[in-house]
Parts: structure tokens; C-alpha cells; sequence
């Protein structure tokens, strides 16, 4: 997602992550080159099993010195990177979650999800108008599920919000759901994995444009595997489209995911 993984991809070193479930069901075009598909495939797991890692209860885990063991120096923690924090065969365990997550004020938990539909059902009975400590995303890969996605996490109660255009699969035009003001952070990126598609440059920069038109902080996260700058296509190697995103120059503001 990150947001899964892929969403996750330029997870910073001062943050940390934590994934009370593993496992994830593919919801929609830009979950066909998940990581957590990709990576548990290579290990000979079934990625679509979800299950309840060792790491469930980590918020609240203190090491020998009684300090806890979950202490990121920029207090973020990116949350559910291998699944999806609202996926339904969670449902039993999420209430414990969200326990944990409102025992630790003093961290920041981004949440990105695919699945905004199923938010609503899943927040806490004392979530009110959001926990000031938990921002939700959403990830899309096209319009269509901008507009889907966007819309129903607009329609939340929901302190923090941030929209994730990974993987970018064609244009992608947010212009009026920044200007409600309630978005506080964009980013966007390519596909990665063995059958990434095509990126436009062109597409990040309008995005890019509308951000800055509406004053809302843009980060170009990474630039995919296959990268269309006019009528030139890059094949850009995973240990490098990072670095080659951030070399663009169009980041601005203060994101707070990715
Ligand atoms: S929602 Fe995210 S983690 Fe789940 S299958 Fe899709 S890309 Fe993977």
C-alpha cells in the first residue's frame, strides 16, 4: 500500500509501521501488482488469507525497560501496510485496534484504505468527529475511483484526510474535492512490479498544478516502472524510482502520508 504496500513504498526512516492483520483481498484495477501479492507469492504464502499477526497489540507492547516498544522519532505510525485496516474479515478484531490506537495519544496513525465504503460501520463508538490522533486516506488509481472514493471519505467524520494517487493509471483531476478545503495532503505515483504500466509524466504535473493551485501539500512518491515523458517510455528499475521521483522537484508542503 503502502496503502498496502504499494501505497507504503517510501515508508521514511523515521516512521515505523504496524500490521495488527496480514492479508488482503483485490478490490479494484490498481490492487493487480499488490506487494503484499507479490512478496507473499515469492515466500509461497496465500496473500488473500487474512490473519492476526503477533504484531496485533504493538501500540500498547513495552520492552524490558518498560518504555514502549512502538516509539517512532517523527511519532507516525503508518498502520495496515500489508492489508486494509476496514477489510471485513477483520471486523472481529478492529474494535481492539481502535483501543490501542486511542490509549496512544501521543502517536500519529495513518490509516489508507481502498475500501472507504466500509468505514463508516467500522469507527468506534467514541469516535465522534474522529480521533485527533488517526488520519485516513484513500488510495485510487483512476477518476472513476477518485470520485467513488473521494466522495465517501468526504462524507466521514474524519479529523485528517490525505488521497493517494498510487498506482496512477491515467489522469486523475482532484480540482474539486481540494477546493472543499478538507483534503491536507496529496501524493501520487507509478506502478511498480513486473507488469507496471504505463505513467504519464504529464498526468503528475497536472495534479501536481491543481495541488499547488489549492495550496494543498503534493508529493510525486515514485515514478513507477514504466514512465512516459512525451513520447518517450522509461523503464525505470525499482531501486530507483524513488530517487527519481524526488529528483522531478514538484514536491511541496508537508504531506502526511506516504
Ligand atoms: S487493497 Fe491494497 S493491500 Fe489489498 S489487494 Fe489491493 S493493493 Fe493489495
Amino acid at each position: 500500500m503502502k496503502i498496502c504496500e504499494a501505497e507504503w513504498k517510501e515508508a521514511g526512516e523515521m516512521s515505523e509501521t504496524w500490521n495488527p492483520w496480514h492479508g488482503c483481498k483485490r478490490i479494484s484495477s490498481g490492487c493487480l501488482s499488490c506487494p503484499v501479492y507479490q512478496k507473499d507469492y515469492r515466500y509461497g504464502r496465500n496473500p488473500s488469507l487474512v490473519f492476526r499477526t503477533k504484531a496485533f497489540d504493538l501500540p500498547v507492547q513495552k520492552n524490558r525497560t518498560h518504555t514502549f516498544r512502538l516509539s517512532p522519532e517523527d511519532h507516525l505510525v503508518k498502520t495496515c501496510t500489508t492489508s486494509d485496516f476496514f477489510i471485513e474479515e477483520a471486523d472481529a478484531w478492529r474494535s481492539e485496534a481502535w483501543r490501542y490506537i486511542h490509549s496512544r495519544p501521543d502517536l500519529d496513525f495513518l490509516i489508507i484504505t481502498k475500501r472507504p465504503e466500509r468505514i463508516a460501520q467500522a469507527l468506534p463508538s467514541d469516535w465522534d468527529d474522529g480521533y485527533e490522533n488517526v488520519s485516513i486516506g484513500v488510495s485510487v488509481e483512476s477518476q472513476y475511483n477518485a470520485d467513488r472514493r473521494i466522495r465517501l471519505l468526504l462524507s466521514l467524520p474524519v479529523r485528517k484526510l490525505s488521497v493517494a494517487v498510487e498506482p496512477m493509471l491515467g489522469p486523475v483531476h482532484l480540482s474539486r474535492y481540494l477546493a472543499t478545503g478538507k483534503i491536507d495532503s496529496v501524493s501520487c505515483g507509478g506502478e511498480s512490479g513486473p507488469y507496471a504500466r504505463i505513467c504519464d509524466f504529464a498526468w503528475v504535473l497536472d495534479l501536481m498544478l491543481e495541488c499547488v493551485r489549492y495550496g494543498v501539500p503534493f508529493r510525486y512518491t515514485q515514478t513507477g516502472g514504466r514512465l512516459k515523458k512525451g513520447d518517450q517510455i522509461y523503464n525505470i528499475g525499482e531501486e530507483y524510482q524513488i530517487t527519481q521521483a524526488e529528483k522531478a522537484g514538484i514536491n511541496f508542503g508537508e504531506v502526511i502520508a506516504v
